[in-house]
């Protein structure tokens, strides 16, 4: 993954093994088995809308964790142990070649087994429970599906911020998201920056709102066809609020529009209809990307190199009044074309009616299209609807965890539907706050005899999304980082730098008068600096070794207090700083950093990540 960090360096990539590009696999086809997804998350969201619009209580007072730490004592390990006798692993259990101990199985060693796990509450992740299992399992943390007492890592809701009373950790919900990126809302936002920038928020299709617009629509309309009598646009009708497909319908003329009574217990949008959309095996397909909104304060995004390509099921052609109402040929939403006798649940990631989005990539690839440029501009899209939304969800952040207050921070998964136009221009359809993370789908084995059976292609995406994101959001990721002296090298791996402490602390505390103290005494210390810089600075005299290493230490010391200075300035992630300036304050988006796209293969899991300072 490449990691961005200033405010015009937008994409950064995993710096975690399983995300980072250079190691993304060659292109390559896939299989692939449909599942159900997309069907519950709207579900989800309607529940969620409710719920979300009970506002949370307010919390007691405290907090303030933007201090710089004081610099660690120079030790070796920072919590010296007793040394267990020689053969033994830092557990104090017998250490065979080439095998440790259970708390240490697993763990690299310089992962030091003194960190607890990251303790995560699943109580609340209702349809996303088993790919966060998953997650969980492999990444060794801990799970409490039942919730806790005392308080845990992260917080897992399957659908709002206010699933939980929670006053610490952090959860995978922003207060006021559902909200923002409703039909009506997303599209009034958007509005906002079309208006002021038309030409970088062109991949939004005009939209209005009705019923409150509807005079505006047709005025617009005739306007634009006045001006050119050979314009014959289509129009999608799509109710607020409204979720796979529902109450969605195509117009060819304004006054077709059922106005009465619906509209005005329902509002809508209406929008131009994409009527040349890129098509596969003469289908029309839309994309899920995942995207993880990491922190508002600075803006950090990230983006799942992966995503879903989900296709209708009869063959694409452009509106007319003939074709108007079918929705297999007109609306990509799984929810509706499973149910069409064309569906195609494939064993494969790359066939059928739901594909990984790196296969369809693989196969505009081979036909000579530039994907870095499509990937590139689906960044960007990306970025600049986060940018559209951020101020109000600030608004609601703020509200509900006011500065000084005692409170979770929040990330969260979003799920970006896209369409591909024929000149592969993305056009963003929707936002959805809680995508679905099933990783498994309906079945009907014989007529109304339904199993829910495990779909590779939803359970290869996600729960890398869902792991990738909890790696992110690791609250013990820098203690880790820190524990680790930065020594190691292919010739001095972290466990000979462990076994070096074991061995001199032990041998020193047996000839020392005071071991009251336990670990290393100062004596060992300077042996432990002598041996050390022996070892990595081979060719220079004694003194020289242990300048150098000196040198080395104290540089990764210091780099260490910039980082927590700059978490100092910037405060905590999750939007706790306090506003630091409007949207169009940020740096224009720019496209992925060096343009590379989404690996075309199975493990493309890769998330990249773009990183905004709004100040
Ligand atoms: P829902 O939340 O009900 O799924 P969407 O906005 O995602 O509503 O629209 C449903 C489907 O309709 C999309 O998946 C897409 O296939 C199609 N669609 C939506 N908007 C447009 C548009 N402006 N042009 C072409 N197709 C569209």
């Amino acid at each position: 993954m490449q990691r961005g960090s200033s405010r015009r360096e937008l994409a950064a990539r995993w710096e975690e093994e399983a995300v980072a590009s250079d190691k993304a696999p060659a292109a390559a086809e896939q299989v692939l088995v449909d599942a159900g997804a997309a069907g519950e998350t709207e579900r989800e969201t309607a529940e969620e809308r409710c719920k979300d619009q009970a506002r949370a209580q307010p919390r007691a007072a405290e907090e303030g964790d933007a201090r710089v730490a004081p610099r660690p004592p120079p030790t070796l390990r920072p919590k010296p142990k007793p040394a267990p006798a020689r053969g033994l692993c830092p557990h104090g259990n017998p250490r065979s070649k080439g095998s440790s101990c259970k708390r240490c199985s697993g763990r690299r060693s310089d992962q030091s087994c003194t960190l607890r796990p990251v303790t995560v509450d699943s109580s609340k992740a209702r349809t996303s429970l088993d790919a966060l299992k998953i997650s969980i399992r492999q990444l060794k943390w801990k799970e409490f599906p039942f919730g806790r007492r005392s308080p845990c890592d992260i917080y897992w809701h399957g659908v709002s911020f206010h699933d939980n009373d929670i006053l610490s950790g952090q959860v995978n919900k922003f207060p006021g998201m559902t909200e923002m990126v409703r039909k009506i809302t997303l599209s009034r936002a958007v509005r906002i920056m079309q208006n002021l920038f038309p030409e970088e928020y062109n991949f939004y299709p005009r939209s209005w709102i009705l019923p409150d617009e509807f005079q505006l629509f047709v005025a617009q309309g005739r306007m634009v066809k006045d001006g050119d009598p050979s314009w014959k646009p289509t129009f999608i009708v799509k109710p607020d609020g409204g979720c796979q497909g529902d109450g969605i319908y195509l117009i060819k003329d304004p006054s077709d529009i059922r106005l009465a009574g619906i509209l005005q217990s329902r509002p809508a949008v209406v929008q131009e209809y994409i009527c040349k959309p890129l098509l596969i095996d003469k289908l029309k397909f839309d994309i899920r990307l995942y995207v993880l909104l990491k922190s508002l304060d600075p803006l950090e995004i990230y983006i799942a190199k992966d995503g879903l390509s989900r296709f209708c099921t009869e063959p694409y052609q452009e509106p007319n009044p003939k074709n108007l109402h079918h929705v297999f040929m007109h609306l990509t939403n799984y929810s509706l074309n499973i149910h069409s006798s064309n569906f195609v649940h494939s064993d494969s990631t790359s066939t059928g009616s739901k594909r990984t989005f790196s296969s369809i990539l693989c196969r505009l690839s081979s036909k000579g299209v530039d994907i870095k440029k499509v990937w590139s501009d689906i960044i960007s899209l990306v970025i600049k609807t986060v940018i559209a939304l951020t101020p109000e969800l600030k608004v609601f952040y703020q509200s509900d965890i006011p500065v000084g207050r005692p409170g979770p921070t929040c990330f969260q998964i979003l799920g970006f539907d896209i369409l591909l136009m024929k000149n592969l221009k993305p056009m963003l359809l929707e936002v959805n706050a809680n995508p679905s993370m099933r990783i498994e789908h309906e079945q009907e084995l014989s007529p109304g005899v339904f199993e829910n059976v495990p779909s590779l292609v939803d359970e290869e995406v996600k729960v890398a999304v869902i792991r990738d994101t909890l790696r992110l959001m690791d609250p013990l990721k820098k203690k880790r980082e820190n524990q680790n002296c930065k020594l190691s090298s292919s010739s001095l791996s972290m466990a000979s730098v462990d076994i070096l402490y074991i061995d001199i602390t032990r041998r020193w505390n047996s000839v020392t008068l005071d071991q009251r103290d336990s670990g290393m005494c100062l004596q060992a210390f300077t042996e432990a600096c002598f041996y050390l810089a022996q070892r990595k600075f081979k060719m220079l005299p004694l003194h020289e070794q242990v300048a150098s290493l000196i040198d080395l230490c104290e540089h990764h010391l210091s780099v260490l207090d910039e980082r927590r200075l700059m978490c100092g300035r910037s405060g905590t992630s999750g939007g706790r700083a306090p506003y630091s300036g409007p949207p169009q304050e940020a740096a224009p988006s720019a496209p992925l950093a060096e343009g590379n796209p989404p690996p075309c293969a199975n493990s493309a899991h890769k998330l990249s990540h773009s990183r905004h300072t709004l100040s």
